[in-house]
Formats: structure tokens, C-alpha cells, sequence
């Protein structure tokens, strides 16, 4: 799950992270009374959206009054921001964050992931910030730092230490300032059972403080249960609707951009599903996992999410039945299928608990549905099948 800058914001306020002061506004009037109570020298009106990139795009602006920051937050709410990683048809901004302006000295890089590579929470650390970071390590990668750190310990002030040396820090003030913030986003990535915390750019004030002048935080969905306070921060213009019907009923469904819908059961078979679809000459639309014990209605509601799309060209449905039984499946495919009109070619693969049950009850169904052996069977029918609706 993804939260808005304005919201990363008040986690790192809350947590002691330097941050500017600054307000959510929804509508232009909104912004002005926030710009008018910073009463600062300089304004930035900032477009919220769950992408990055928002200041090359059109979404960041810095006002030297009132008047542009009313100027400002008309143009940029309500517009389609297209940023490098919104793709082409962009995102609506709906919400503007209006924060102090800052001086700048230096942008820099700092952000913590998870490194699975040395299972610890890590932290990358650049003196390139302000740019896209996948750049800088493209380009110049001797410009990126890691600091693992090892959760026996947690964080220390040698860690501190690395990372002022990574970013060129030498001013003992500012070497006291990172090994402070980095202690505190470490307890914070924990705290929220973050995936990440981004920080690009932090800054060097002219006053010579660091300060976070953006911030992006993603949550490990899987512990999103307990995470009530994080769920309040959803957002849900930022979700399509197929993600949101998915969530209700909890499905695994991501959204992909080719042609071939899939339902599967089981995350492994799902992956190696989509695999089989690209060596088929396909590509898949979506991911999608219903889980090794899924009923009629989980099955029906995800069959509706696919066929909602409006991308998808064929469907193929890969189910083992192991928990799960096949006839259970087929009677949901044939409730979503009749509810829904079905119209796109619709390939079966099923295996496993009461199968031959189940590949009766599709055939006797009236209902358009090509058999598939096996998985590959499936893949390359479901292929050709999308490729004749085309
Ligand atoms: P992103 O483009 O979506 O990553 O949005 P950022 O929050 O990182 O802002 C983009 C850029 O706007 C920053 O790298 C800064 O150069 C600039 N910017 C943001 N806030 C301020 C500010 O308070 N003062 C000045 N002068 N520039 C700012
Ligand atoms: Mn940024």
C-alpha cells in the first residue's frame, strides 16, 4: 500500500523527522487560507498523487504570494498530472499539499528498503538527490551507499556515522543531524511495517539544517492488519475499481497492461501462469490469486473483475484443485459467466479434487468454454484465442 507525501509528512513529524510545515487543501480557497496562515516568504503548492516525478511533470510549484498560489492550485487541481511513472494517461489531482518554502543548498538522497539479499532493513544513501535515483544507478553507481543494519543491534551511531560519510557530510552539525534522522526513520520503517521510506530530496537548508522536502512510504499489505492508523490513510482515487472490488473480497489482483485475463489459485501458479502466457506469444492483464480456498462467490466476484476490464481479449482460468475442489470452481465460473454475458473467449485448464465433476458441469453449461489439457495447452489456446478476437 502507498500513502500521499502530505501524509508521509505527518508520520515523519510525529516521529521528529524535520519536515516543512504544511497543510492538505482540496480546493483553491483551502490553499490560500493554508498559504496565508504559513505566512511564509516563499509557498509551495505540491499535487498529491501516488506517483513521483511531479516536479518535471507540472505538479510542484513555488509561489512568491497569494496570488500565485491561488494561480497555482487552480491549474493544478483537478488536472490529469502524466508523470514517467503515472504512464501516459496520468492521474487526477484531487489534493494539493501546501507547505513553507525551503532554502536549498543541496539536494541529497536517503531511503530505506528492505534488502532481501542480506535480510536486514538497509538504508541507500546518495549525494545525487533530487533526480530519479534508478538514474544515478544507471549512470554513476559509485555515487550510491548502502548501510545494512543489523536488527540484533538496530540502529547505531556508527550508522549515523556511515551515512554522513556517504553523503559528504562534514560539518559536525549536520553528522549529529542524519545519525538523529536515520535513527528515527529506522524506528519508523519498523513502527509501520514499512517496505519503504524515500526521502528525495533531503535537504541542506542555508540555515545548515537537513530537512525532508519529500517524502514516499510503502506498507507491507500483508500486515496492513494491524496497521489501523495506515488503513485510515488510504486513499481510494488512487485504486481502480477492479483493485478495490478485489480487496473487498480479498484477492491477490494487480492490474497489468496485456490482453489475456487469468485467474488462478495459488501465487506460485499464478506467477508461472503469466510466465507461460509471454512464452505463448502473449501477454497477461492482470494478476490474480484467489487463494487455495476460495468459495462459489470468490470465485464468481473474481471472474467479474476481468471481465470489467476492458483490455481483456481472452480468459484463462488455471485452477488446481487441492484444497479447493473443481466442481466448486466451475459452478462459480458458470454463475460470473451467465451473470456477466460472457463474450470473450474463455480457455479452462482445470486439475486436481473432483475435476472430471467439474469439466462436466462447464460442458453441459451451454456456455462457450475451450478445454485445455494442460497448462501450456491452455496458454497457447488462450493466445490464438485472443489473437482471432483482434
Ligand atoms: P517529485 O518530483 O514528485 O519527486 O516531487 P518533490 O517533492 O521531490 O519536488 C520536486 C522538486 O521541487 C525538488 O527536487 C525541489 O528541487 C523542488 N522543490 C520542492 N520544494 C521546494 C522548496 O520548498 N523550495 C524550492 N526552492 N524548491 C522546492
Ligand atoms: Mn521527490
Amino acid at each position: 500500500m502507498n500513502i500521499h507525501e502530505y501524509q508521509a509528512k505527518e508520520l515523519f513529524h510525529k516521529a521528529g523527522i524535520p519536515a516543512p510545515r504544511g497543510h492538505v487543501a482540496s480546493t483553491v480557497n483551502e490553499a490560500v487560507e493554508i498559504a496565508k496562515k504559513l505566512n511564509s516568504p516563499i509557498t509551495v503548492v505540491k499535487a498529491q498523487i501516488h506517483a513521483g516525478g511531479r516536479g518535471k511533470g507540472g505538479g510542484v510549484k513555488v509561489a512568491k504570494n497569494l496570488d500565485e498560489v491561488k494561480l497555482y492550485a487552480g491549474n493544478i487541481l483537478g488536472m490529469q498530472l502524466v508523470t514517467h511513472q503515472t504512464g501516459p494517461e496520468g492521474k487526477k489531482v484531487y489534493k494539493l499539499l501546501v507547505e513553507e518554502g525551503s532554502n536549498i543548498e543541496k539536494e541529497l538522497y536517503l531511503s530505506l528498503i528492505l534488502d532481501r539479499e542480506c535480510s536486514m532493513v538497509s538504508f541507500i544513501a546518495s549525494t545525487e538527490g533530487g533526480m530519479d535515483i534508478e538514474e544515478v544507478s544507471a549512470k554513476t553507481p559509485q555515487k550510491i551507499g548502502t548501510v545494512a543494519v543489523d536488527p540484533v543491534l538496530g540502529f547505531m551511531p556508527f550508522h549515523g556515522r556511515k551515512l554522513a560519510n556517504i553523503l559528504g557530510l562534514k560539518d559536525p552539525e549536520l553528522r549529529k543531524q542524519i545519525t538523529d534522522i536515520g535513527a528515527k526513520l529506522y524506528k519508523l520503517f519498523l513502527q509501520y511495517d514499512c517496505s519503504l521510506v524515500e526521502i528525495n530530496p533531503l535537504i541542506i537548508t542555508k540555515e545548515k539544517n537537513l530537512m525532508a522536502l519529500d517524502g514516499k512510504l510503502n506498507f507491507d499489505d500483508n500486515a496492513m492488519f494491524r496497521q489501523p492508523s495506515i488503513m485510515d490513510y488510504r486513499d481510494l482515487h488512487e485504486e481502480t475499481e477492479g483493485e478495490i472490488e478485489a480487496s473487498k473480497h480479498e484477492l491477490a489482483y494487480i492490474s497489468l497492461d496485456g490482453e489475456i485475463g487469468c485467474m488462478v489459485n495459488g501465487a506460485g501458479l499464478a506467477m508461472s501462469t503469466l510466465d507461460i502466457i509471454k512464452m505463448a506469444g502473449g501477454s497477461p492483464a492482470n494478476f490474480l490469486d484467489v487463494g487455495g480456498g476460495a468459495d462459489k462467490e470468490k470465485v464468481s466476484a473474481a471472474f467479474k473483475i476481468i471481465l470489467s476490464d476492458p483490455k481483456v481479449k481472452a480468459i484463462m482460468v488455471n485452477i488446481f484443485g487441492g484444497i479447493m475442489k473443481c466442481d466448486v470452481i466451475a459452478d462459480g465460473i458458470i454463475a460470473a459467466a451467465r451473470e456477466m454475458k460472457l463474450q470473450v473467449p474463455l480457455v479452462v485448464r482445470l486439475e486436481g479434487t473432483n475435476v472430471e465433476k467439474g469439466k462436466e458441469m462447464l460442458s453441459k453449461s451451454g456456455l462457450a468454454i475451450t478445454p485445455a489439457d494442460d497448462l501450456r495447452d491452455a496458454a497457447e489456446k488462450a493466445v490464438k484465442a485472443a489473437k482471432n478476437v483482434k
